[in-house]
């Protein structure tokens, strides 16, 4: 991975110009995890990169970077900016492009995401931040209240940034998101969803939590629930029990989890109508909210006669032919009676069996 890296830099810098590993590739590769993405920034315009790299694309979301894909992994270069005006607490609106490595870190948000690397594998650190990642601290690049202040999603990064890494806020830090933490209102839920995630979805998710409810961040975010998050591997557990799902976008198949999840967790007892209705997954992720082994819930779900409708071993047709009657409402009720029948094991799920019970409860 570095060397299909080191490769791109190398290109870049053939053409004459700068160009450096920066931001979370190099931050992660100096504390050993692996990362997805790598960023790239350089002196190279959009328009010059593109020459380079004709295969390269541009995201939609143009914010002057363009992607270049190599071995499968994901180049995102950028080039030396300076931010001139930000609107409304979020996203710079005006940027100029320079021709200054320096000048462009301190654009960034901390200094530990600030540390380059260039095409030799040297590690170029204009602002201390190993000296931060040593000490496993998270510091702004210059006055906190201004960062927060420029766009306060990088509030929500600190937070992150604190949970993934394990890190500590530096007490300025911590202040200067106390009194800008109004600002979290600006920004839309679905930034904001995709930082909650990473925290959420961490190891360490419950420093994460605790910080962002000691930091009273959970009101201007509209987690009031925050404080009642159970611990699981599922993400969707904890946006259940936060319930808030008109404010945070979710994609249909995570509302209807969601849903699930709420519903089954509102029952006292596990029992195999809820199994056979909700599932074993929903089913095991609320047995693990409720800080039970799911042990005992697979043992019933895989015992349990049938595990869907389509299971039951008649149709509709063989129904109506057994009856002699046309089709109707009725077959619907009858599908619903021999369900529950069968799943509570006072039926056998067999062909004739079924016939023979319909017959005698439903011949007119
Ligand atoms: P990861 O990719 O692991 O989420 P990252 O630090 O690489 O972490 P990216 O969103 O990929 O985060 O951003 C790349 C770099 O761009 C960051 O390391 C940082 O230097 C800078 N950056 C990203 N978002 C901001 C921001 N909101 N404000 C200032 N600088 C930022
Ligand atoms: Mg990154």
């Amino acid at each position: 991975m570095l060397n299909t890296a080191l490769k791109i830099l190398e290109v870049i810098e053939s053409h004459g110009y700068k160009a450096y590993l920066v931001g979370g590739f190099v931050r992660d590769y100096l504390l050993n995890l692996d990362t997805n993405d790598i960023d790239i920034n350089t002196s190279a315009t959009p328009k010059e990169l593109k020459e380079i790299f004709p295969d390269s694309v541009i995201p939609k979301d143009d914010y002057g970077a363009v992607v270049v894909l190599r071995k499968n992994i994901r180049f995102e270069i950028t080039t030396f900016r300076k931010e001139i005006a930000y609107k409304d607490n979020r996203r710079p609106i005006q940027i100029m492009y320079i021709d200054n490595l320096y000048q462009d870190l301190l654009r960034r948000d901390f200094t530990i995401n600030a540390i380059c690397m260039d095409k030799d594998g040297e590690i170029v650190d204009f602002l201390n931040g190993r000296e931060d990642l040593e000490q496993h601290t998270i510091k702004t690049i210059g006055n906190s209240d201004e960062k927060f202040s420029e766009d306060a999603l990088r509030i929500l990064r600190a937070v992150r940034f604190a949970t993934t890494l394990d890190f500590d806020l530096t007490e300025e830090i911590e202040c200067a998101i106390k009194r800008n933490k109004k600002l979290l209102k600006l920004l839309s839920y679905e930034r904001k969803r995709e930082e909650l995630d990473k925290i959420f979805t961490s190891k360490n998710a419950k420093k994460g939590i605790s910080l962002l409810i000691r930091l009273n961040l959970d009101c201007e975010l509209d987690l009031l629930s925050l404080n009642e998050v159970k611990y699981t591997d599922s993400l969707m557990a904890i946006w259940a029990i936060l319930n808030v799902t008109d404010l945070y976008p979710f994609t249909s198949n995570e509302k209807e989890l969601i849903q699930s999840i709420q519903e089954v967790y509102q029952f006292d007892n596990m029992n195999r109508t809820i199994l056979y209705k909700y599932g074993l997954y929903v089913s095991s992720v609320v047995e693990e909210m409720r800080g039970q082994s799911t042990k005992e819930i697979t043992e019933l779900y895989n015992s349990l006669p049938i595990h869907d409708r389509k299971d039951i071993m008649v149709t509709g047709d063989d129904i109506m032919k057994a009856l002699n009657r046309p089709e109707g409402s009725y077959l619907k009720k009858i599908f619903d009676d021999i369900e529950q029948e069968i799943l509570y094991n006072r039926l056998e799920n067999r062909k004739e069996n079924i016939l023979l019970y319909c017959t005698e409860h439903y011949k007119s």
